[in-house]
């Protein structure tokens, strides 16, 4: 079996990847990667896997090519897994044919994981199917950057010219203007349309459409960069009308999501979707307790409580996993009244069988206790499983409608991962819009890492808050919240954020 793995990695949306490519970088033992195949994936990486970067960006190596084949071989030689991780296809410009020629000679066995290729990935997100019947019957893959050591051009530009195939080049944005002039010396139309696309499938994508005469004076204009593919033929004028990336209404714009990495995906996942270039610095993250005694004795004696109420889904999961360890199940809730502070919670709580008996229209405390007054808890023995430190308004206003209320810490939040050199350090790089804050602890966690005067540097930089309460919690530290939704989900708070991205 083989041990060495080149893997495409596709364009760079981390959706593009393939399933295979995924199971070799999960397993693999030594990850090789590029500058263009998106770091996000080393994420899947195994904890121990040996990550080594080799990338290439423009004219700056970091190995020299040679030396990189050297080092599969060596590693390869080890026995480990590797995987060799290139930007898009490896056999397409990627110089993998290569690696794979020296694997051979060195007598090691490799299989190939394919990936989708910039060239039609790049043009399909900007609305350009590299064939189309009314305009061309082929597509040609082109290197607009020859090896410079090369005493002849491989290219023969009179083929090009009088084709009608849709001519896609890679690496060619430097030689832009001797493209366009061999084609059109070679008998292309000047106004034969050409589209530069940078960045493509990523949230930083941008396009432009313009003709082979004026393509390389707009660039400049532009200041149009690395890495792009350049497509010529009939099919970019298609561009407006197949466009559907560029239209996301939060593309390019950046959003810091400062919930705990496991709590984050769904969050992230819906601010990806609308285009948004999410980063995340995971400021806080849940941690079980050190000891269990007291949940242990609490769910015994469940039979007590008339009401159990839950205010966050990680208040479910940690209670669950302790019922679960003495063997109970939901069984033990029988007769008992359930409240969910909300809909996340009580979807939690519907996982597990349990369909509660209230669900607060608005989820902050307040209304909680207004709701389970009208339900008629007064006077009952409540359970409030939920965080080691939270605010104390839902059992003090319990404890006032006459409640006996026992709050039963089952997990606590600590400062998250995130590092406040690299928070500053996105908010310098200029394309941050967003600081997103889902409670309060994430606030306050931020402005530990990030002390609130250095923020008032990016008064760019636009405060999302989830509610009133994660709000009081921002102007404690005396900065202001521009967007916060009338619903106080994560649904509501990234249409809010759609919504002002849209307004500016
Ligand atoms: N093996 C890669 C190509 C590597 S050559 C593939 O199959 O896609 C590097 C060139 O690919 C860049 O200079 C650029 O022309 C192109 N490229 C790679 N990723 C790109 C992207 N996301 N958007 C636009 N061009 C890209």
């Amino acid at each position: 079996m083989a041990n060495v793995f080149l893997v495409g990695a596709g364009p760079g949306d981390p959706g593009m990847l393939t399933l295979r490519a995924k199971e070799i970088i999960e397993s693999c033992d030594v990850m090789i990667y590029d500058y263009l195949a998106n770091a996000e994936f080393l994420k899947w990486c195994k904890p121990d896997c040996e990550i080594l970067y080799v990338g290439k960006k423009g004219g700056d190596h970091t190995l020299p090519q040679d030396q990189i084949n050297g080092l599969i071989v060596e590693k390869a030689r080890s026995g480990k897994v590797i995987c060799r991780l290139k930007g898009g296809d490896p056999y397409v410009f990627g110089r993998g044919g290569e690696e794979g020629e020296e694997l051979v000679e060195a007598g090691i066995d490799f299989e190939v994981v394919p990936g989708i290729t910039a060239g039609v990935a790049a043009a399909a997100y900007a609305g350009i199917p590299v064939t189309h019947r009314d305009f061309t019957t082929s597509v040609c893959f082109i290197t607009g950057h020859e090896d410079p050591t090369k005493s002849e051009s491989g290219h023969n530009w009179a083929v090009y010219g009088q084709s009608t195939s849709t001519l896609v080049f890679y690496m060619g944005v430097g030689n832009l203007p001797m493209i366009a002039k061999n084609l059109m010396d070679n008998g292309r139309a000047a106004d034969t349309p050409v589209a530069l696309v940078r960045w493509g499938t990523r949230c930083n994508q941008t396009s432009f459409v313009s003709d082979l005469e004026h393509v390389a004076e707009e660039a400049q204009a532009r200041n149009w960069q690395a890495p792009s593919i350049i497509i010529v033929g009939g099919v970019c004028s298609l561009h407006d009308k197949l466009g559907w990336f560029e239209k996301k209404p939060m593309l390019g714009q950046g959003v810091i999501v400062t919930r705990a990495r496991e709590q984050a995906s769904g969050l992230v996942g819906v601010l990806r979707e609308q285009g948004a270039c999410v980063r995340e610095f995971p400021t806080i993250s849940v941690e079980p307790l050190d000891d269990y005694a007291e949940v242990e004795t609490a769910i015994l004696q469940l039979a007590r409580y008339q009401w159990v109420v839950f205010t966050s889904v990680n208040g479910v999961k940690h209670f669950w996993q302790q019922l679960r360890a003495i063997g109970l199940d939901a069984r033990i809730f029988g007769g008992m009244r359930v409240a969910a502070i909300g809909p996340a919670t009580a979807d939690e709580l519907r996982a597990r069988g349990i369909e509660p008996d209230f669900i607060p229209e608005k989820y902050v405390a307040e209304h909680v206790v207004k709701g389970l007054l009208e339900r008629g808890i007064a006077g009952s023995d409540v359970l409030i499983p939920r965080a080691k430190v939270a605010r104390e308004v839902l059992p003090r206003e319990l404890k006032a409608a006459g409640c006996n209320v026992t709050v039963l810490p089952v997990y606590e939040t600590r400062l998250g991962q995130a590092s406040g050199d690299e928070i500053m350090e996105a908010l310098g790089a200029g394309d941050i819009r967003y600081v997103t804050f889902t409670s309060s602890s994430t606030v306050e966690n931020f402005f530990e890492l990030v002390p609130a005067d250095a923020f008032r540097n990016f008064p760019e930089v636009r405060i999302a808050s989830i509610g009133p309460v994660t709000s009081d919690t921002v102007r404690k530290f005396g900065l202001t919240p521009a967007i916060e939704p009338e619903d106080y989900t994560i649904p509501g708070l990234v249409d809010a954020l759609i919504k002002d991205a849209a307004a500016k």
